[in-house]
């Protein structure tokens, strides 16, 4: 039976990830382990930035935004070497498992350790939903909740000047943060890597829009860098009706304090997390499906399609 675990946040923060933290340490101290975080993520553990976490420690940070043990990226992790010095701070301090929260890096990155003989478990933390083997991820549904209200307030001003607002949303790889947003703000065009971007055609709809529908604004959202929205706006000013005017959400996006569903995802998937360790099961992740919580190997959950989109994709053409 193991008796020393670690948790880490590594990658882009998420909102949920101290939930996370919380669950683990609580649930592994009041089944009889120590429990370690490890600041910084893969960084923090290649330097040995490694303390002890008590109960008091994660007391008061379930409802804060951002991550207590703070998150890094470290590319050389991908090197053996580095792997081997992260190995060695861990076993000096008898740490024989650790939780890793983050996105696919992250889990590439747990899968090594695991292999090494550290037995790791991912949990999904990223705002992009963008791991495939659970149908949320940790900080999802608060960034969306951002997003949902940055764009009310926007459609409030945009429809006071017969605008178009051009609204850029996290999510380069998944488009999911575009389209829930795009549904639940009533928006008129969404752009993902799922839908494409097609100039012309977005002109056209915007004429559409403002000549036949006769509407006072419009909104448009466009997943991150899959065209420069200034540039959009302008050609939207000069050949629509509407005078485009684009707002990148940006960081905020990561922000805040998790939703009530993000708190309890990540507090269930920490348990989750926990238990599998306790088992001796290492290079899994956990995932919701169905809601229910489930455990998949990571090399499994690595390889998986992206489920289609089609069927929201539709709903939404079906609201505009
Ligand atoms: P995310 O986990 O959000 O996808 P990254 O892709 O930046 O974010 O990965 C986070 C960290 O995970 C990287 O900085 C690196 O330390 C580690 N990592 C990423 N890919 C690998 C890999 N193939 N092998 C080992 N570690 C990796």
């Amino acid at each position: 039976m193991i008796k020393r675990i670690g948790i880490l946040t590594s990658g882009g923060d998420s909102p949920g990830m101290n939930a996370a933290i919380r669950a683990v340490t609580r649930v592994g101290l009041n089944a009889g382990l120590e429990v370690f975080g490890i600041y910084n993520g893969y960084k923090g553990m290649v330097e040995g930035y490694i303390e002890p976490l008590t109960h008091a420690s994660v007391s008061g940070i379930v409802s804060l935004g951002g991550t207590m043990l703070g998150s890094a990226r470290l590319p050389e992790f991908k090197d053996e070497e580095v792997r081997r010095k992260a190995v060695h701070q861990l076993q000096k301090r008898g740490i024989e498992a650790v939780v890793v929260v983050g996105g696919d890096g992250s889990y590439r990155g747990a899968l090594s350790l695991t292999e090494m003989g550290i037995n790791c478990i991912g949990l999904p933390g990223t705002i992009d939903n963008d791991i495939t083997c659970t149908e949320f991820t940790i900080g999802f549904q608060t960034a969306l909740e951002t997003i949902v209200d940055a764009i009310d307030k926007l459609k409030d001003t945009s429809g006071s000047h017969h605008r178009c607002s051009i609204v850029e949303v996290m999510g380069n790889r998944c488009g999911d943060l575009a389209l829930w947003a795009g549904i639940a703000t009533g928006a008129d065009i969404i752009i993902t890597k799922d839908t494409g971007f097609d100039e012309q055609d977005v002109l056209d709809r915007l004429r559409d829009i403002d000549l036949i529908k006769k509407k006072r604004h419009a909104i448009v959202i466009v997943s991150e860098k899959l065209t420069d929205v200034d540039q959009l706006a302008k050609k939207i000013s000069l050949n629509t009706g509407f005078a485009g005017r684009a707002t990148v959400l940006g960081h905020i996006q990561r922000g805040g304090s998790a939703t009530p569903f993000d708190r309890m995802l990540a507090s269930q998937m920490g348990e989750k997390a926990v238990d599998l360790l306790m088992q001796g099961i290492g290079g899994q992740c956990v995932g919701i499906i169905e809601n229910k919580i489930v455990a998949i190997p990571i090399e499994k959950a690595l390889a998986m399609p992206a489920e289609s989109r089609k069927p929201l994709e539709n709903l939404f053409e079906r609201l505009v």
